[in-house]
């Protein structure tokens, strides 16, 4: 549908929690044999890294899939997020943002995502869901993205729980009236 909103979606935090003491419950440890994070680890001297532990909910695919949202991946996974954690969360090849730059310092002190994400929306409704969003970047969006937008932070602790799912759906209906 073209009408739908669409969803942006981080990778670290949301969906792959980090920095907890413990593991998030519903969560799975995989390893992921990530080229980048291994081509990280050896710029950084690490021999022979181990491949990535990332944390993962199964759920999470049939909940992202059932929201009435069109999903973009807002990632600096890029095409690997497909290639390695689609499957293990039951979700098809999606549309992924493909960066003019990554992990830059912004002169007014917004995301490094934020203004290519309001490019790529391309005035098109979208909700962005990540655990690095700022005041200064759900200001910015508001007074540049011509369309609505919803910015979600999401405690890279926890990662996206129930009450972000609801909250997803809800703003949908809100726009769709
Ligand atoms: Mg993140």
């Amino acid at each position: 549908m073209a009408d739908r909103p669409l969803l942006m979606l981080d990778v670290d935090g949301p969906i792959a929690p980090y920095g907890g003491f413990f593991r998030p419950r519903g969560y799975r440890t995989h390893r992921v044999p990530s080229q980048t994070w291994r081509q990280r680890q050896l710029d950084k001297g690490v021999t022979d890294p181990k491949p990535l532990r990332v944390r993962l909910n199964r759920t999470h695919g049939p909940s992202l899939l059932a929201l009435p949202y069109d999903l973009v991946w807002a990632t600096a996974w890029c095409a690997e997020v497909d290639e390695h954690l689609a499957p293990l969360l039951g979700l098809p090849r999606l549309p992924y943002v493909n960066w003019e730059s990554m992990f830059h310092k912004d002169p007014d002190g917004l995301h490094w995502k934020t203004r290519q994400l309001v490019c790529w929306a391309d005035q098109q409704p979208f909700a962005w869901v990540d655990d690095e969003i700022g005041p200064q970047d759900t200001e910015w969006i508001a007074a540049h993205h011509p369309g609505p937008a919803l910015t979600l932070k999401v405690d890279p602790r926890y990662g996206l729980r129930p009450a972000h799912f609801a909250q997803l759906a809800d703003w949908a209906q809100e726009i769709a009236r």
